[in-house]
């Protein structure tokens, strides 16, 4: 399967990427991981990000273009992937489109999920991730939580997941990145699953079986 996700921040791509690995093996890949991932090491990919990153911007095409053109060369990966956070701009969706074609390996279809802005805001200011394993909490699931409940590790929340950062992130996602949807609609590859207020991770992922046909 080779699958983009799209969708505002917030809408649960990484959660649904996660259910669909455990099921259907495939690589996960998430630019915003990636990133994060360079900034921890002090690359100067990382450094060059981190400005954009912490003010809720996207980082410029060519950097996300080539590292992600790097993940797919690694062996097995463009067989089956599950691409997190990328493309988000039409730029970069027709540079995947290209590279895949050089690849001999099209996309079999996007999801987009869709959520309500005020949902988004609720569920990021909540969010927490474990340090060591890379779990994603809700406290709005488990309140008060301070620790991974499968590894123990301290349980952070991510420099971006502040509201005045939330906010510019679905301005950013509205105006760069939701044009994608109709982009794909025209290539007759995209599927729609819609998140609601009391939908847990494995409603959500429910919804994303059927309008994939899984
Ligand atoms: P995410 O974890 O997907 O929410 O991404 C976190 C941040 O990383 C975004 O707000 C951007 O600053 C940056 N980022 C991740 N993926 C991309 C991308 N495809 N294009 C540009 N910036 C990205």
């Amino acid at each position: 399967m080779r699958l983009v996700l799209l969708g505002a921040p917030g809408s649960g791509k990484g959660t649904q990427a996660d259910l669909l690995k455990a099921k259907y093996d495939c690589a996960h890949i998430s630019t915003g991981d990636i990133l994060r991932n360079n900034f921890q090491r002090k690359t100067e990919l990382g450094l060059r990000a981190e400005t954009f990153m912490n003010r809720g911007e996207l980082v410029p095409d060519d950097v996300v273009i080539d590292m992600v053109e790097e993940r797919l060369r690694e062996d097995g990966v463009v067989k089956g992937f599950l691409m997190d956070g990328f493309p988000r701009t039409i730029p970069q969706a027709d540079a995947l489109d290209k590279m895949l074609g050089r690849m001999g390996s099209p996309l079999d279809a996007v999801l987009l999920i869709k959520i309500d802005d005020e949902l988004v805001v609720r569920r990021l200011t909540n969010r927490r991730t474990c340090r060591s394993c890379g779990k994603i909490l809700s406290l709005l699931t488990t309140p008060g939580m301070k620790n991974c409940p499968d590894c123990g590790g301290e349980l952070y929340q991510r420099d971006d997941d502040s509201e005045p950062v939330i906010r510019n992130r679905l301005q950013v996602y509205k105006e760069q990145t939701e044009p994608l949807a109709a982009w794909y609609e025209s290539k007759g590859l995209l599927r729609v699953v819609e998140v609601l207020e009391h939908f847990m991770p494995e409603d959500t992922f429910e919804g994303v079986k059927a309008a994939l046909g899984l």
